[in-house]
C-alpha cells in the first residue's frame, strides 16, 4: 500500500512538473524539461524524442566551439582570396601600362597634365598618376580626370580592375568611403615622392612619372603601381607622415602616424613591378623602422632611383 501510495504521489508530481514542449517538425519534437533522469527516460520513451536543457546547452557549446575554430580559418581564406584578386587586378593594369608605354615612345605616364605640358604649373590640372583608370567616383574635383581622359582607360576598360577588394579609404574611420568609391581607382602610379624625405632620389618629386623605360635601375624590383593603403603619405613641408593599411590590417583604412605606428597592425599590399610581375609585399618592418623614410630600398623592392 505504501509503495502504491508513493507511486501515485510521484505520478501526480509528474503532472505538475514544469515542462516546455515545442514541436520542430512533423517527424520530431523538442521538449525542454527539468525532471530527474528517471523521469527523462520515461518521457523519452513516451514521446519518442526529447532533449534536456543540459543536452541542448552541450550541443550549443560544441557548435560555438566549432564556429570559433572555423572563423579564423575563414578570415585567412578571405584575406588570401583578396590578395589573389588584387594581384589579378595589377596583372591586368600591368598589361595596359606596358601597352601605353610601348605606344608612347617607351615613356611612362606623367604625374600630372602639367608635367606632360613640360613644366607648366597648374595645380588644377589632371593628376593622372593618382587615377590612371577605373570608374567615375563620387568626388568631382577638377584634378580628377573623367574616365574618358584617364590614360589607361582604353587599355584596361574594366573599371573593376582598379578596385582593391579590401579598400576602406584612407586615414579615417571604417565608415569613410573607399578610395574606389570616391575617386574611382584604388591604385596609384609610383609618381609621388616627398622631396624633404627623399632628397637623394634622382627625381624626388615625380619619381617614375614621364621617365623612359631605360631610366629604371632594376625593373624586377622597381614598383610601378601600388594601392594607396600601405603607402606612407607625407607633408612635403613638415615631418608629418601617416599610413593606412588595407590587406590583413587590423583596422583597415584607419590612419597611423609616427606616434602610434609601433602599435598598428600589419601593412601588407600587393604591388606591380616595372617588369610586369606583381606580388604581395609586407611593408610593416620598413614603415615601423622609420615612417618618414618608409620607401627606402629593401632586397625585395625599391620605390625610387637614387642619385648617381
Ligand atoms: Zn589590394
Amino acid at each position: 500500500m505504501l509503495m502504491n501510495s508513493n507511486s501515485q504521489d510521484w505520478g501526480s508530481e509528474r503532472g505538475r512538473e514544469a515542462t516546455i514542449a515545442a514541436p520542430v517538425s512533423d517527424l520530431a519534437c523538442l521538449a525542454v524539461t527539468f525532471p530527474s533522469s528517471r523521469r527523462v527516460g520515461d518521457r523519452r520513451s513516451a514521446r519518442g524524442c526529447a532533449f534536456t536543457l543540459i543536452e541542448l546547452l552541450v550541443v550549443i557549446a560544441i557548435i560555438a566551439i566549432l564556429v570559433a575554430l572555423l572563423l579564423p580559418a575563414l578570415g585567412r581564406a578571405k584575406q588570401k582570396a583578396q590578395i589573389v584578386k588584387c594581384i589579378s587586378n595589377l596583372h591586368q593594369i600591368g598589361i595596359g601600362l606596358k601597352m601605353y608605354v610601348d605606344e608612347n615612345g617607351d615613356t611612362f605616364p606623367p604625374a600630372t597634365a602639367s608635367q606632360l605640358a613640360q613644366g607648366i604649373s597648374d595645380w588644377s590640372s589632371f593628376r593622372h598618376g593618382d587615377v590612371l583608370g577605373g570608374i567615375e567616383g563620387s568626388l568631382r574635383f577638377s584634378w580628377i580626370p573623367p574616365v574618358t581622359n584617364r590614360l589607361l582607360s582604353s587599355y584596361v576598360p574594366a573599371g573593376e580592375a582598379f578596385h582593391c577588394p579590401p579598400d576602406r579609404g584612407l586615414l579615417d574611420s571604417g565608415q569613410a568611403p573607399t578610395v574606389f568609391e570616391s575617386v574611382g581607382c584604388s591604385y596609384s602610379f609610383n609618381h609621388l615622392l616627398h622631396a624633404n624625405f627623399y632628397a637623394n632620389a634622382d627625381d624626388s618629386v615625380n619619381n617614375l612619372a614621364l621617365k623612359r623605360e631605360n631610366w629604371v635601375p632594376d625593373p624586377a624590383l622597381f614598383i610601378s603601381i601600388h594601392e594607396w593603403g600601405a603607402y606612407p603619405m607625407g607633408d612635403r613641408y613638415s615631418d608629418v607622415c601617416s599610413v593606412a593599411g588595407w590587406h590583413e590590417a587590423s583596422h583597415p583604412g584607419k590612419g597611423f602616424g609616427r606616434a602610434d605606428i609601433k602599435d598598428a597592425g600589419k601593412f601588407v599590399a600587393p604591388v606591380l613591378f616595372v617588369d610586369g610581375h606583381s606580388q604581395r609585399c609586407d611593408f610593416t618592418p620598413s614603415l615601423r623602422k622609420d615612417l618618414l623614410h618608409g620607401l627606402e630600398p629593401t632586397k625585395d623592392w625599391i620605390w625610387y632611383k637614387p642619385q648617381k
